[in-house]
């Protein structure tokens, strides 16, 4: 009898806090439950950090310490609960989900359930992508991508011929949107600051290469801005190509459609995102791109306690007439909505968008705020003032500070730091 009640409780569904089930902490997920307050929820998540994307090119470059771009789960949502897992499937008529914890499988069950998963590199069919290719997307990304620029800068300064040298000198990157360009124009910056201190290759050309199929880089910004950036890359002699596919990759040599090869060891993907894979096993309304469908209260179509946002769903804008991109301030804004919709009379979903900011290096950037359109250094200073607001919790807010003035006054730290994820074995 005692173990029937046992295993009966064992079995039983844990219940999220104050019935909201929130799957996913990043941008949108973490905002729901923030703005849920004291009435609680329960998130669940694969990190117990929000990561605030849009300062992972300062953290690759060594301007931000990579822990400063972060936000820990349970400062930023007190009020909420957090199990650290990856959900791998949803009981919609039984209204549980099953969680892989470190602690085994576990359910969760929910009175409403907020999907908030993201999104995932979107990759394409080009022979050695997968084996050759590097990601920017997380955070493990940005430290992994900064510590092979500067090995490939020891390595160059180890190389016995010219040619190798080069070879290590030369950095590709596929993808000219936002994370593309930022992080180009942060890591050129850093290779540079470190290139003073090995006296052995400033003979050596060093090559920075953007390509990406569309006509424009930045092709999300007024053109004048997207301009601006070009001439301001090509200007550190960048080579952009647009218009231009990646055709293959391999561990030394990436091949373009217009027929350039270009010897390297590092071929960063940028190439834009598409929504977590996972979403297409749930039996959940999807558009052609994989996004779950929502009405304007973001409501999943057909499932009344079924609610989405953020880069895996496609949220339609009563103020814009197309469906949101997938960036931080929407996620943002439709995370306000939802969380009120969830507590109160459901309203519809509704932001126009107050502008666009982007870094382009040490002093550089352009921004776009309430029609005005900055460049240089006022750009700079509005994109990072922009993100300084943004970013949640004081503290935070003044680790990055202190980080942002210390590397005013000194160089950026070129430590390799690859191999501490991967300490030697006693004995
Ligand atoms: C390098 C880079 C730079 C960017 N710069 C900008 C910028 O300057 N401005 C801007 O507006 N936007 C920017 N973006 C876009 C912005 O980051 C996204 O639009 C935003 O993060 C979307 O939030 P989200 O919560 O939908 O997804 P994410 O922030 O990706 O969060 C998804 C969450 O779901 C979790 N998750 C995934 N699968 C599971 C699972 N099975 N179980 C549990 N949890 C799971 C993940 O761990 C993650 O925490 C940038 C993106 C990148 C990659």
């Amino acid at each position: 009898m005692a173990i029937c009640a046992m295993l009966g409780h064992m079995s039983a569904p844990r219940q999220a806090r104050g019935g909201v089930l929130v799957v996913g902490g990043g941008f949108a997920g973490a905002y729901v439950a923030r703005e849920l307050g004291g009435r609680g929820a329960t998130i669940v998540s694969k990190e117990n950090f929000m990561l605030y994307t849009p300062l992972l090119p300062e953290a690759a470059s060594g301007t931000l310490e990579p822990r400063h771009c972060v936000v820990p789960l349970r400062v930023m949502c007190p009020h909420a609960e957090l199990i650290l897992g990856s959900v791998n499937a949803v009981d919609l008529e039984a209204r549980t989900v099953a969680v892989e914890t470190d602690e085994g499988p576990q359910t969760v069950g929910w009175r409403e359930l907020v999907l908030a998963l993201g999104a995932v590199p979107r990759t394409l069919p080009i022979p050695g992508l997968s084996e050759h290719a590097l990601s920017f997307k997380s955070l493990a990304d940005a430290i992994n991508l900064r510590n092979h620029v500067l090995h490939q800068l020891e390595a160059a300064d180890a190389a016995l011929d010219e040619a190798e040298r080069a070879r290590r000198l030369t950095f590709v990157f596929v993808g000219a949107g936002y994370a593309g360009v930022e992080a180009l124009a942060e890591l050129s910056d850093l290779a540079e600051d470190a290139l003073r201190y090995y006296p052995r290759l400033r003979a050596t050309r060093r090559r920075w290469v953007l390509v990406d199929a569309a006509p424009r880089i930045l092709p999300e910004i007024p053109p004048p801005l997207g301009d601006y950036a070009a001439a301001e890359l090509r200007s550190r002699e960048v080579e952009v190509h647009v218009e231009t596919t990646l055709v293959s990759v391999s561990a030394g040599e990436a091949v373009l459609g217009d027929g350039t090869r270009v010897p390297t060891n590092t071929l960063v993907w940028t190439a834009g995102v598409a929504p977590n894979p996972l979403l297409r096993e749930w039996s959940l309304p999807l558009d052609e791109r994989g996004r779950v469908e929502v009405d304007e209260l973001l409501r999943v179509s057909g499932h009344e306690h079924v609610w989405a946002l953020g880069d895996c769903a496609r949220v339609p804008n009563t103020r814009s007439d197309r469906p949101d991109p997938p960036t931080c301030q929407h996620a943002l804004r439709q995370a306000r909505r939802l969380a009120r919709n969830l507590v109160g009379p459901p309203e519809p979903y509704g932001y126009r968008m107050l502008g666009q900011v982007a870094t382009l290096g040490r002093h550089k950037g352009i921004a776009e705020v309430l029609g005005l359109r900055l460049r240089g250094f006022l750009g700079w200073w509005v994109t990072r003032s922009y993100h300084l607001y943004q970013l949640p919790l004081a503290q935070r807010k003044a680790r990055v500070v202190v980080d942002w003035t210390v590397s005013l006054f000194f160089r950026r730290d070129i430590a390799e730091l690859g191999q501490l994820g991967h300490p030697e074995k006693l004995g």
